[in-house]
Order: structure tokens, then C-alpha cells, then sequence
């Protein structure tokens, strides 16, 4: 069978054949690391270390993209440097900092491995990994993702992100696997795939459940973050966390709709006994309390809905906008030396 990578047919996308993408017998695969980075200058010099360790002892070959997100400390001089001393090493520097989720598409963008594994750059991903995955690839799994055994972080965290694991696949149209992080190895044409999702919003553990394929699971421990800080705040897990509920589930609106009807229902109901009880025993003028409660259980139901509304509508107006996912500044690769501008914006 041809490969047919990208290619559309009657409104689908009509992809290559299954597994090892089709990398002729012999041959060694070419595996692309995407890396998102933002102000990581501390952190990279180990990773690329322990990447090249890790296969010397693989069959297969690899180039590290790194998308160097909008970095303000010196993380784009220390990937410049890197590149002129080691071979393999792609940098797309981004113009500002457009969150690890576009980052991570930018560097699917640029990736031209037969298969491609995005990792954190601060080893919580360890890139020994890598080998299982090949080894499961090699059978012809399409994505192999990497659950994490044990995590070490903070209690808080860890509450969080299991409640948002079962409460985000209670709801979404494609649950995602507890416990997956990006950390995982997709073949060829499940990257295909995924760069042909033209949505802006881009919350890519959903993404990747929605792409499919035959996937198997490897699992890992994740160690603490070794060097560095992390750079996601309470507040980006939130508006991440929302992304991901408001991307892949229209439940929130059929809730808030359900609850208009079952609020109107028992308005109905005690509009009807107020009437009635006034006209049997006359009216004592006294409804202070219970006036004041439905007041504002109404008042609060409606600015509920109506923030649920603006949820959607917000996402709904930036795809209308049709902005770039990201902007791409420069691309610096190792075996250029110098640094090479793209003519055009990529998305
Ligand atoms: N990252 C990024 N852009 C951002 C935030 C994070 O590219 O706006 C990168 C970061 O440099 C790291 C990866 O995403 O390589 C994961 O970030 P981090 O380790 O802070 O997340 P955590 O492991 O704490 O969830
Ligand atoms: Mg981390």
C-alpha cells in the first residue's frame, strides 16, 4: 500500500499504513523529541546529555526539536551554542510565549521523524523510556503513551489532576487515559493527523484521545522536577483544565440549560402556592425571607448559565478569529549553524 500521509479523501483524512510507518527493513527509524521550552537555560544541557546516552544504545536515530517558547532568561543562547557543537538539533524559537500546548504544535509542525515522542525538557519525563516505546512501536502500535506509576509532587497537585482526569472523562466525548501525561511516541501518521486539526484551541492530551489509533500503555515513574521551577502556576491549570472541558464537552451547557428548566419548574410550583395560599387564608405581607431567597437563587442560577455561555462563546470567538496557533520568530538548526527566518507565520 502507498503511503498516502495527509492526503484527503470524501471529507476524511486518509492516512499511511499502520505502524513503524512504513520504515523500510533495515533502515534505521528516525525519531523526533518535541520539546517545549520556557526559560529552561538551566535544564537543557542535562537533557540533551541523557537524550544522546539513551540512543547510543538504540537502533534507531533522532533529532531534538525544540520550541523555544517565548524564553526571557538565556535559553535561546544556550540552544544556539548547543547547536554548533551537536548534531541533530533543531530550534524553532517562537515570538512570545504562547503556552506549552502551542508549542508543542509548532514543534509537531516541524518534526520530520517516523515517529515522534513529546517529552519535558526537565527529565520528569525519563528519556529510557524512549526504548520501551520503540519496542511496542515496532509491533505496530500507533501511539504508545506513558502512564505515570508514581509522581513526585506536590499532595495538592496530585488531588488536582486526578479529579480533573475523572471529572474530564465523565463528561468528554473521548476519555483520555488517567494518569498520561503528553509524554508518549505517536507514529507518523497519528502526528498527520493531529496537524490536520485546525482548532486553535489546543488542549493536545484531548487531541490526542481524539485521534485514535491502536494504543498501548508503558508505564513509568515520575521523579521531581530536577532543576528548575515549574512554570504552571494554579491559575494555568485552571484555564488548561477549562480548555480541556470546554473543548471536548458540551455537557456544561446541557447542565446549565437542564438547570433553567428544573429552576423554572419550581418557580412554577411556588408561584402557584403563594396564589392559592393568599386566596385561603389572605396575605400577611411578611414574605421578606423567602422573597429575598429566590431572589437570589435565581439571580445566582442566571449568572451561572450565563458564565457557562460566555465559556463557549470566548473559544468560540478566538477560532472565529482564525489567529496563528503561534508565531514563529526563527529556526536554528544543527547542521545550518546559523540562524534561517521563515518567510511566512506558521499555525
Ligand atoms: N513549557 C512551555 N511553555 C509554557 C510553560 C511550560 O514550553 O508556557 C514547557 C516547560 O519548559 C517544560 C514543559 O513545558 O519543558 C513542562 O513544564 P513544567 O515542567 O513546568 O510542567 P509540570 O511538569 O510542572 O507540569
Ligand atoms: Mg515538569
Amino acid at each position: 500500500m502507498a503511503n498516502l500521509g495527509g492526503l484527503s479523501g470524501a471529507g476524511g483524512l486518509v492516512v499511511g499504513p499502520p505502524g513503524w510507518s512504513g520504515v523500510a527493513a533495515g533502515r534505521k527509524p528516525n525519531i523526533s523529541l518535541v520539546v517545549p521550552v520556557y526559560n529552561e537555560a538551566q535544564a537543557i544541557e542535562a537533557f540533551v546529555t541523557a537524550v544522546r546516552d539513551v540512543f547510543a544504545q538504540l537502533h534507531a536515530s533522532f533529532e531534538i526539536v525544540f520550541v523555544d517558547d517565548g524564553s526571557i532568561d538565556g535559553t535561546a543562547t544556550v540552544l544556539s551554542h548547543l547547536c554548533l557543537r551537536v548534531p541533530g538539533l533543531v530550534v524553532v524559537r517562537l515570538s512570545r510565549n504562547f503556552g506549552k500546548e502551542a508549542a508543542m504544535t509548532a514543534g509537531l509542525d516541524y518534526c520530520t521523524g517516523d515517529a515522534v515522542v513529546p517529552i519535558d525538557v526537565d527529565l520528569q519525563d525519563p528519556p529510557e523510556v524512549i526504548g520501551d516505546f520503540l519496542e511496542v512501536w515496532s509491533r505496530g502500535v500507533d501511539v504508545v503513551y506513558g502512564v505515570r506509576r508514581e509522581r513526585h509532587e506536590s499532595l495538592g497537585k496530585r488531588v488536582m489532576a486526578q479529579l480533573f482526569y475523572r471529572g474530564f472523562n465523565a463528561i468528554a466525548v473521548r476519555p483520555i487515559p488517567v494518569d498520561a501525561g503528553d509524554y508518549r511516541l505517536m507514529d507518523r501518521r497519528v502526528v498527520d493527523a493531529l496537524r490536520s486539526l485546525k482548532e486553535r484551541n489546543r488542549f493536545m492530551k484531548g487531541l490526542f484521545a481524539w485521534a485514535g489509533f491502536r494504543s498501548e500503555s508503558v508505564v513509568f515513574d515520575r521523579p521531581a522536577r530536577v532543576m528548575g521551577v515549574t512554570k504552571f502556576n494554579l491559575s494555568r491549570l485552571i484555564s488548561l483544565a477549562m480548555d480541556g472541558v470546554v473543548g471536548f464537552s458540551t455537557l456544561p451547557l446541557k447542565v446549565s440549560s437542564g438547570l433553567g428548566v428544573l429552576v423554572a419548574l419550581a418557580a412554577v410550583a411556588m408561584m402557584l402556592f403563594i396564589v392559592v395560599s393568599a386566596l385561603f387564608y389572605g396575605n400577611p405581607v411578611a414574605g421578606y425571607p423567602s422573597l429575598m431567597a429566590v431572589l437570589l437563587f435565581l439571580g445566582s442560577v442566571q449568572l451561572m448559565s450565563l458564565g457557562v455561555i460566555g465559556e463557549y462563546l470566548a473559544r468560540m470567538v478566538s477560532e472565529v478569529k482564525e489567529r496563528p496557533t503561534y508565531v514563529v520568530e526563527a529556526v536554528v538548526a544543527s547542521e545550518v549553524g546559523s540562524m534561517a527566518t521563515p518567510a511566512l507565520t506558521v499555525s
